[in-house]
């Protein structure tokens, strides 16, 4: 009962040295707010112990659970990670890393003032629109552009402008669900359009389009099932007949393209998905695609397609809400003006590591093993260290059946358990996110960004405990 007694009430910890220190950075609400918290943390610990504690020692432990807490919510959660996973558009990892341009661009516009909605020529109201559209024109040949909060808001938008209270004819083999629950039925309901199934699952052909026309149909739409593949006996329709059909009857066409890439990535294997220009000049009225995925850039919905349609999405009201701030237009535009480059696979990551030939891969993943070799090789827990072949991934929902050959270093533990090295290895800072298999810890270069000397060392600690 005497150590109830003993707990130091808020004002008497409020004056101790190192709580009136952390009161020189922060506000003293918050502070009080966890003395409370450690006051009762302490109450409640105490009922179950029988130990005696002096009121200098219990004071003590409030302090250090203050100090503790403090520092939790001043270091935030969302922290720096190094991806040796192999995938490069990792959704839980914050899919595209950016480009340095986009970063400096960001900073050199938003920590000042900027044009964002003034026209510098005029002196008048300007729209944020416009800095972004000349450039995805310019790279897509589409004849207008708008860019939306992330390429689900880009769909919504759409099919609420173009086919609210009308129906929207899709086959069935595409009523795709994609990472963090986008699923294509439910964006139809929300938007308010009727979805008209045709086809079946494996196979649909344009005469199930064509028989589902009536005067209620407002759109033909399609996406890119971009994260999986149905493979042997199915048939989709190809693009160019839904656009066919499409200027026939009327009907404008509206694709989903998810990833969208801007840079052919033929030369690197990566053939089998078309780019945006393709997709305009095949003559899809309507495209979207992420910024964040193939295009490397920040978050983002971008919207290309006829003019008509897209000052029509412009003028709905949903635009609004789903429209973008400064920092993703800043970020975007530096991204996009890369495109406009010979190489643009120099300056943007996710294409950097997307086009590194397997030379260049096993240099990096030789540079890899010499470093953690070097570090970690007389470690009492260390088995074996090799260099291996591996698989990695495009990711972001890109060329869902599609192996990258990669190249990586395979470190064998002994006397230690395997997840318990990985899981200090995400607890660190930065964390690192591995690949287990067969027992063994995967790092794959691929992903590593100047990153090989960090990983030996966060390696090394994790195996002190
Ligand atoms: C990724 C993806 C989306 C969602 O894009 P976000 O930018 O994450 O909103 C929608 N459709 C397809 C086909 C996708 O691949």
């Amino acid at each position: 009962m005497s150590n109830l007694r003993n707990i130091p009430g808020v004002d008497e910890v409020l004056l101790q040295d190192e709580i009136q220190q952390i009161l020189l950075t922060y506000n003293r609400e918050f502070v009080v707010k966890k003395i409370r918290e450690s006051i009762n943390e302490l109450r409640n610990e105490l009922q179950r112990t029988e130990t005696q504690h002096d009121k200098e020692a219990l004071t003590n432990i409030v302090v250090l659970k203050v100090t503790n807490k403090v520092r939790e919510k001043a270091e935030g959660t969302l922290k720096r990670v190094i991806n040796a996973t192999g995938v490069v558009l990792h959704t839980n990892l914050g899919r595209a890393p950016l480009d340095t341009e986009a970063i400096t661009n960001l900073v050199a516009l938003t920590t000042g003032y900027n044009n964002l909605e003034l026209d510098l020529t005029t002196g008048e109201r300007g729209s944020r629109y416009d800095h972004v559209e000349d450039l995805l024109l310019e790279l897509t040949g589409a004849e207008a552009a708008l860019v939306v909060n992330n390429n689900a808001a880009a769909v919504l938008l759409g099919l609420n402008t173009l086919a609210k209270n009308k129906e929207v004819i899709v086959s069935r083999g595409q009523l795709v669900e994609v990472g963090g629950a986008f699923r294509i039925p439910d964006v139809m309901r929300q938007s308010g359009a009727n979805l008209i199934e045709v086809g079946t699952t494996n196979k649909t052909y344009i005469s199930d389009f064509n028989n589902a026309v009536n005067e209620e149909t407002a759109l033909f739409f399609t996406a890119h099932t971009s994260n999986y593949k149905i493979v042997g006996f199915s048939e989709e329709v190809d693009l160019k007949d839904l656009v066919d059909l499409g200027k026939k009857s009327g009907i404008a066409v509206m694709q989903d393209l998810g990833s969208g890439i801007m840079y052919k990535l033929d030369n690197w294997g990566l053939a089998e998905e078309p780019t945006v220009k393709e997709c305009v000049e095949a003559g899809v009225d309507i495209i979207t695609f992420s910024g964040d995925k193939l295009l490397g850039g920040p978050q983002a919905g971008i919207i290309v397609g006829k003019k008509e349609l897209v000052q029509k999405m412009k003028k709905n009201q949903l635009t609004r809400a789903l429209r973008v701030d400064k920092l993703t237009i800043a970020m975007l535009e530096a991204t996009l003006k890369e495109y406009l480059k010979k190489t643009p696979q120099e300056n943007i990551p996710v294409l950097r590591m997307l086009t590194y030939n397997e030379d260049d891969l096993k240099l990096k993943a030789e540079a890899l093993y010499e470093v953690i070799q070097k570090r970690l090789r007389n470690n009492q827990y260390i088995a074996k260290i090799n260099i291996v072949e591996l698989e990695d991934m495009v990711g972001g929902g890109a060329y869902p059946t599609y192996k990258l050959t990669g190249w990586g270093v395979e470190i064998e533990f002994k006397e230690i358990h395997l997840e318990k090295i990985a899981k200090r290895l995400r607890m660190r800072e930065p964390a690192i996110i591995t690949r287990r298999q067969d027992g063994k810890l995967l790092l794959s270069a691929r992903t590593i960004l100047n990153e090989e000397k960090e990983i030996a060392e966060a390696i090394s600690k994790a195996l002190q405990g």
